[in-house]
């Protein structure tokens, strides 16, 4: 089950005395956030608005909804990262899943003891970084030997975004195989994808553990494929993403300004949602590029080849006559 922090909240509404609240979060742990922001009310009197937009990482903050409402405080639940504020008015608060990776580390240790991985890489998401230490005991116990990769930018020491790598990826030469704490395939197969190493994602609800690279292969040849069909388009849309973490106009104008001297006509567009549903709404377009999150391109379907920034990088070096082999072993999809 997940906690939020909830006297870390109720610590800083007593010390900065805020005059109304909002809480942010992903969709998940919205009933949870219900039950916060009732405490909140009842507890300072104040209002407490849950913001129920879509809050995909610390990359989507919804400030703007904060402001509109006239919040003074912005709390962010659930996407622990190494700084404690992203400006004066959004704190990060930490929403820890209280389930032990104990059992499932355990069974992962015996079934794997005579396979060739003798040192593994630790990593996990946002809500499980209190399970690494336990977690590497017992595999040191089983006699692997275990690295945990530094942290950087908001990243703590072994944890991973959707996009961001950095202690996975800075640590790959050194280790065998990859151990991911989670029942997240949407981050540990990007593990596999930024650095090609085995991955194995460790599921503590079933009890399960599963290798991730055979689905990180199929999902490599579709983003693969839609490089290619893109480029045959003449008329590319540029999609800036309107969320402010995920902002990058000047990315846009770049990557324009690149395809327009390999012969693309380049139409600039600006969307909160990039979805199949609003690039329908554009007509006369072959392909897109979106300058957004990367898992909207690389994870869903679209109608018309959407490519993502490190896929728009692809194009242009295939539209070069360029190899591509790596496009997606990157620290950071951005
Ligand atoms: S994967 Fe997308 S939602 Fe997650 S941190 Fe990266 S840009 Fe944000």
């Amino acid at each position: 089950m997940i906690s939020i922090d909830e006297d870390k909240i109720f610590e800083v509404i007593r010390k900065r005395k805020p005059a109304s609240i909002a809480l942010n979060g992903p969709e998940a742990l919205f009933p949870k956030m219900q039950e916060t922001g009732k405490k909140i009310m009842e507890l300072f009197d104040i209002p407490a608005y849950i913001i129920g937009d879509t809050c995909w990482g610390s990359c989507d903050l919804n400030t703007h909804a904060a402001d509109m409402l006239g919040a003074d405080l912005l709390f962010n639940i659930g996407h622990t990262i190494s700084m404690e504020t992203l400006d004066k008015k959004v704190i990060m608060i930490n929403a820890y899943d209280d389930v032990k990776f104990d059992t499932i580390v355990e069974k992962f240790a015996k079934e794997m003891r005579n396979r060739e991985y003798k040192t593994l890489g630790i990593v996990t998401d946002s809500q499980h970084l209190d399970q690494l230490q336990s977690s590497r005991k017992i595999l040191e116990n089983h006699g692997f030997k275990i690295v945990i990769g530094d942290g950087k930018g908001q990243l703590n020491g072994g944890q991973v975004f959707g996009c961001e790598f950095y202690p996975a990826y800075n640590i790959q030469k050194r280790i065998d195989a990859f151990v991911f704490l989670g029942q997240s395939i949407f981050h540990s197969v990007s593990i596999a994808m930024s650095t090609e190493k085995p991955t194995f994602m460790l599921d503590p609800y079933f009890n399960e553990f599963h290798q991730i690279n055979d689905k990180a292969r199929t999902m490599e040849k579709k983003a693969i494929l839609s490089i290619y069909k893109a480029q045959e388009a003449k008329k590319i849309g540029i999609v800036i993403g309107l969320k402010e973490g995920q902002f990058a106009k000047i990315k846009a104008l770049n990557l324009k300004k690149s395809l327009e001297a390999l012969e693309k006509e380049i139409q600039l567009f600006a969307l909160t949602e990039i979805t199949e549903e609003r690039l329908r709404n554009f007509k006369g377009i072959d392909a897109f590029v979106q300058v957004a999150c990367p898992r909207i391109a690389i994870d869903n379907h679209f109608s018309r080849p959407l490519l993502s920034v490190p896929q728009a990088e692809a194009l242009i070096k295939v539209l070069k006559n360029e190899p591509i082999d790596d496009f997606l072993r990157l620290r950071h999809w951005l």
